[in-house]
């Protein structure tokens, strides 16, 4: 699955210069660093929601309709690891999986 980041601080988009600040979504080129990276509309994931994690039963619906998947990954400083946050998926195949799941 492909990845996309929360960012842990301020930033700029390496395509547009535009200042991202911490806790918005970007991709990164490389996965280790954050300084070479793109927002989410140069790196076309501005369409996607955010599908927090915590409903296994919602997540596994919404990403079997979406055609479209990132894991969405933030930088723990206390694991020293990226931690998964939740799944950035097509606002579409949410919200069918929450009319499936609440009919
Ligand atoms: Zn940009």
């Amino acid at each position: 699955m492909l990845s996309a980041y929360l960012l842990s601080r301020d930033a700029r988009c390496y395509e547009c210069d535009r200042k991202l600040l911490s806790g918005e979504v970007a991709k990164l080129t490389h996965e280790s660093e954050e300084r070479e990276l793109f927002c989410a509309k140069c790196a076309q994931l501005d369409k996607l929601e955010v599908l927090n994690k915590g409903n296994a039963k919602l997540t596994r619906l919404a990403s079997k309709y979406s055609k479209v998947k990132y894991a969405l990954l933030k930088w723990s400083p206390l694991w020293k690891a990226y931690e998964r946050q939740g799944l950035l998926l097509e606002p579409e195949a949410i919200a069918k999986a929450k009319a499936e799941l609440t009919s």
